[in-house]
């Protein structure tokens, strides 16, 4: 095959991408143009939940490619409505609205937000990450996101994570706020677990001054933290939850769950997306939720905890954070030139800030692999 390097610079440069092509995957493996293979401990960055090529999701998606690809939102499909009661069963009722990419399921949170309440008002988290539309960056408590896009969506305040007086603070004046948006583990923001403490604060202010909570589970839902939803970790139960990455195992999905609360706040004609709850993707979606059972989620507890502890008895390693599969490791060292040697070395890893090693690898990843990229990271991070 022809080198398509030529190519790159054809591509508008948003991403810093690394040097190499990604032609196949299966399973916790990927191989480039060139026939090497890499351990996938990024999984797409917390999407590929089953590995490449999961064979649930692979076959659901080519059976509905042989039936139906695309019908629109003016009629129901059947994966839409499957995916919508599975949904329905894990988050213990409430409606889904189905999209495309988390950026678009906060979107949407932030509109229901508003329409149900009739405030206008956000409250997010100093270091969250919602997405890179305007309204999900508005929301994204990261300021060198913003720059060269302003004017951005006004109303938003920022509380430190973990800091209930910070969140009191930017809850006033209280009766204005129409939603607080929280990711139960700051991921993009350095692997950022919430109290439990935190988040019941935030769930009884919310309840108290009359907003909605959504809990943004874009990066740790799906079984990524060891339960299906990260938020069942923390004792309490959001009005909104927000989820893509790992929804589909890699086809784009985002969606929206509303309860009782929220769900009256959309009527026909409020919101919309036209592919999203797409059948392909949709069937694909419900054959990952249904693989989401108790011996995933344990294989996601129990590898979680032999990295984490692999990775403290590094001593390049100062401290852990994080839960199940989404692990940060901060550094003695920058980030950077140590995600670029684990790659010559044949594993693929993640940042999260400078100095912040982060591994989302496939949650079926398996003792032995966990192993060698301990193996690998204890090569490149030796003294
Ligand atoms: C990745 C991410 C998003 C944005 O998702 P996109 O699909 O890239 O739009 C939103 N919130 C969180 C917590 C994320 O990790």
């Amino acid at each position: 095959m022809t080198s398509l390097v030529h190519a790159r610079s054809s591509v508008l440069p948003t991403y810093a991408r690394a040097d190499i092509t990604v032609v196949r995957g299966d399973g916790c493996t990927v191989w480039d143009d060139a026939g090497r293979s890499y351990l996938d401990f990024v999984a797409g960055i917390a999407v590929v939940g089953l590995g490449h090529c999961a064979p649930g999701p692979l076959a659901a998606a080519k059976a509905q490619l042989d039936e139906l690809w695309h019908a629109s939102n003016l009629y129901w499909t059947e994966p839409m409505l499957r995916l919508a009661s599975l949904l329905e069963e894990r988050f213990e009722g409430g409606g889904s609205f189905f999209c495309n990419s988390g950026a678009e399921a906060n979107e949407a949170a932030l509109k229901i937000a508003r329409k149900a309440t009739g405030r206008t008002r956000i409250v997010a988290l100093e270091g969250g990450f919602h997405g890179r539309t305007l309204g999900a960056l508005s929301a994204t408590g990261q300021p060198g996101k913003w720059e060269g896009f302003g004017p951005l969506v006004p109303g938003v305040s920022f509380a430190r994570p973990n800091d209930v007086e910070s969140l009191e603070a930017a809850l006033a004046p209280a009766r204005e706020t129409a939603l607080i948006l929280l990711e139960p583990v700051l991921g993009e923001g350095g692997v950022i677990p919430l109290e439990p403490g935190f988040a019941q604060a935030a769930a009884e202010l919310a309840h108290e001054v009359g907003a909605l909570l959504c809990v943004d589970e874009v990066q740790a839902g799906m079984g990524r933290t060891g339960t299906f939803f990260a938020y069942e970790q923390l004792g309490i139960r959001p009005d909104l939850v927000t989820l893509a990455k790992g929804l589909a195992n890699g086809l784009p999905m985002g969606a929206l769950l509303a309860g009782e609360r929220a769900a009256a706040g959309f009527v026909p004609g409020d919101h919309g997306s036209t592919f999203g709850g797409n059948p392909v993707v949709a069937a694909a979606a419900c054959a990952v939720v249904e693989a989401i059972d108790a011996e995933l989620l344990q294989n996601v507890r129990d590898r979680g905890v032999e990295l984490e502890a692999g990775l403290l008895a590094l001593p390049a390693v100062r401290s852990i954070r994080g839960r199940g599969l989404l692990i940060g490791a901060e550094l003695d060292r920058p980030v950077g030139p140590v995600v670029d040697a684990c790659r010559e070395q044949g594993l693929l890893v993640l940042s999260a800030g400078p100095d912040v090693l982060r591994l989302t690898p496939p949650l079926i990843v398996d003792a032995a692999q966990v192993a060698e990229a301990l193996t690998i990271l204890e090569g490149v991070l030796a003294p």
